[in-house]
């Protein structure tokens, strides 16, 4: 049996047409783009090429565009690369993030704490785990060094305010970053219009390979690199280009970009079929984020009484791959910290199930899967 794949926000498969423009490029047009040779040099008009595509979809310049290994690699690279450059710039040692941050954020400003001696101060949510742009500005001191707050949640889909909290941090001229990670397969991201300074992508959330990924840095934005060696990517993330999946990753953007409404088009009734009919049929479920800001292929609950990772593994024997939250906590038996965040109780933070669609998606497995689920939940509770 084909499990059904509800878990697009934890990965998504390579697009054919993405797969299609990266394979020459692992054996005809090997080169390094750092030779001189005419191997090398067409390889780097393919990573010139991919760059200029990804800053015209998210409306930046070239050089504001720099390749990384991966979305966490560009969140750690922005949040240190900005912290500590900020520090030796202007004694600034405060910084501001969102408790609903993903890990490679949060873990990211707890280690700067930590180990590095920064005051980190977290910035107020309210239910569905949103941020005001007013707090932002109630909490902006003179020597904070940056706001980092995440463009939509991989959690509960919320979608931030993030143009707002732009203009209040470009107005206290406090660098602002932003996770787009999970934000990218889905929404319009113009760096001008949100005012970021950094803003992190990964291309295997939307039908690009994984271990790819983009960090923008707006221009004359100081940044300490992370890996030093060549003269990669202007001195900010050395290491020989990875063209295939920087090739990749801007075919897969690209797309994006062209199919976004198309995709959005077909994508928002499933989701809000999805999210009525979990609500109508299952006792004492609760919807986590925010009702309508929220992302297009995003349907997240909690359940009172179940555990949530002994449901997914009931789920997962009846052909349903779903998600708790984030991925990268399957196991942990601790309630999700975002859920926390929203000032949910543990005991209904831990039934969390994350259903989060793609555009290979249908009507017809979401029937399915709503006329198993009540049954399923019926027998966790009685486990737990
Ligand atoms: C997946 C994800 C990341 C990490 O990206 P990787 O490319 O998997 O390292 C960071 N932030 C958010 C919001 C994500 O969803």
């Amino acid at each position: 049996m084909d499990e059904i794949y509800f878990d697009y926000a934890a990965t998504t498969p390579v697009d054919a047409r993405v797969l299609q423009a990266m394979l020459p490029y692992f054996t005809q047009h090997f080169g390094n783009p750092s030779s001189i040779h005419a191997l090398g040099q067409s390889a780097e008009a393919a990573v010139e090429g991919a760059r200029r595509d990804v800053a015209e979809v998210l409306h930046a310049r070239s050089e504001e565009i720099i390749f990384t290994g991966c979305g966490t690699e560009s969140d750690n690279l922005a949040l240190r690369g900005l912290a500590l450059s900020q520090r030796a710039q202007r004694g600034a040692n405060h910084l501001l993030v969102s408790p609903v941050e993903h890990p490679a954020v949060l873990q990211t400003a707890r280690q700067l704490r930590d180990q590095y001696g920064f005051e980190l101060e977290y910035l107020p949510v309210d239910a569905y785990g949103q941020v005001e742009a007013a707090a932002v500005a109630a909490c902006i001191r003179n020597d904070t060094a940056l706001v980092s707050v995440i463009y939509a949640n991989n959690e509960i889909g919320t979608i931030n305010p993030v143009a707002a909290i732009g203009a209040v941090c470009r107005e206290k001229g406090v660098p602002f970053h932003s996770d787009a990670v999970q934000a990218a397969a889905h929404l319009a991201i113009d760096v001008q219009a949100d005012g970021v300074d950094a803003l992190a992508l990964g291309a295997h959330k939307f039908y690009g390979p994984k271990g790819v990924g983009v960090l923008f840095l707006r221009r004359d934005v100081a940044l300490l690199p992370a890996l030093t060696g060549g003269k990669q990517e202007e001195g900010r993330r050395a290491g020989t280009h990875n063209v295939p999946y920087i090739v990749g990753l801007a075919a897969a953007l690209k797309l994006a970009a062209e199919e976004r409404e198309q995709r959005s088009r077909k994508l928002i009734p499933l989701r809000d079929r999805l999210i009525a009919g979990v609500l109508s049929t299952v006792p004492r479920s609760r919807l986590t984020g925010h009702p309508e800001q929220r992302l297009p292929n995003h349907a997240s609950f909690v359940l009172e009484g179940v555990d949530g990772n002994a449901l997914l593994a009931m789920l997962d024997m009846a052909g349903y791959a779903c998600s708790s939250g984030s991925a990268c906590k399957v196991g942990a038996p601790q309630p999700s910290e975002v859920l926390l965040a929203t000032g949910l109780s543990p005991a209904w933070a831990l039934g969390s199930l994350r259903i989060t669609l793609g555009k290979d998606s249908t009507g017809d497995q979401i029937g399915r899967f709503l006329g198993d689920l009540p049954e399923l939940v019926a027998r966790a509770r009685q486990l737990s």
